[in-house]
């Protein structure tokens, strides 16, 4: 294993966790806890790529020119290691991986409308979970040894509360027996109570305008839907793409039936 790679990791990590502490005082610095504790991922990733074979953190392993993607490395390290590491976009059955929302977040690709730096301390404590999962699993590594003990104390009683606020929501949803419920795209956490019109979150208190799709009758958040559609129904976006495909074929089948008719009269 080439060690500039690995060593590259843990610094960004560190920085990302002394940027964590720093949000404490300045939200905006969500944002570059984030980043760089993307830019860590994509090094760790591409370091265990590294004792497989030093080649496979090129994109072509014949040319050797350009490093792989964060979203190839994921790819690669599923192949040949058997990690499932989410990267995948949303659908129907399931939300956008939190890997790929935070490369969004560094890329400052965010959907707008509601809190975002909220949004950001929920997506780099999941994060962080997973990368300390990862590099004990792959390297034996603690991750809190990369800060000093007052950072990481400061990271533990953040994450020790959003814990309990989970826990306190889970404990309310019980109590008033509710059933509704769904991922909340905020904190993630399956808290978002739709049950009579509640529309609120109960852990991170994220309010939004949920309905069931008038199709499928999946519920539906209002910031999932596609922002380039123009349609007044209450469909969800895969129910959309259907009916837009269709549309588009029945256009289709009839331009046909027209050209057939014109030929005729040849
Ligand atoms: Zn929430
Ligand atoms: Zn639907």
């Amino acid at each position: 294993m080439n060690l500039s790679i690995f060593e590259n990791a843990k610094s960004y990590l560190s920085e990302s966790l002394e940027k964590a502490v720093a949000a404490q005082d300045d939200v905006r610095q969500w944002k570059f806890a984030i980043s760089n504790l993307v830019q860590a991922t994509e090094l760790f990733f591409k370091a265990r790529l590294q004792m497989e074979h030093k080649w496979l953190i090129y994109e072509d392993v014949d040319k050797r020119k350009r490093s792989v993607s964060i979203g190839q490395a994921a790819n690669r390290l599923n192949a040949l290691c058997q990690l499932n590491i989410d990267y995948g976009e949303g659908n129907k059955n399931k939300p956008t991986s939190d890997l790929l929302l935070a490369v969004r977040c560094r890329n400052d690709v965010t959907h707008g409308g509601f809190s975002i730096e909220t949004e950001q301390v929920y997506l780099f404590f999941r994060i962080l979970n997973y990368i300390s999962y990862f590099c004990d699993s792959q390297f034996n590594l603690s991750v809190k040894t990369l800060c000093s003990t007052s950072t990481w104390n400061k990271i533990i009683s953040d994450k020790e509360h959003i814990q309990e606020q989970r826990n306190s929501a889970a404990k309310l949803i019980d109590e008033k027996s509710y059933t509704e419920l769904i991922e909340c795209p905020i904190c993630g956490f399956e808290t978002f109570v739709v049950d009579q019109g509640t529309n609120t979150c109960f852990t991170c208190q994220h309010k939004e305008y949920a309905f069931y799709c008038e199709n499928c009758e999946r519920i539906t958040l209002e910031s999932e839907l596609n922002w380039d559609r123009d349609d007044e129904n209450e469909i969800c976006n895969e129910c959309w793409y259907e009916l837009c495909k269709a549309q588009e074929m029945e256009d289709y089948l009839m331009d046909q039936k027209a050209n057939f008719h014109l030929h005729d009269k040849d």
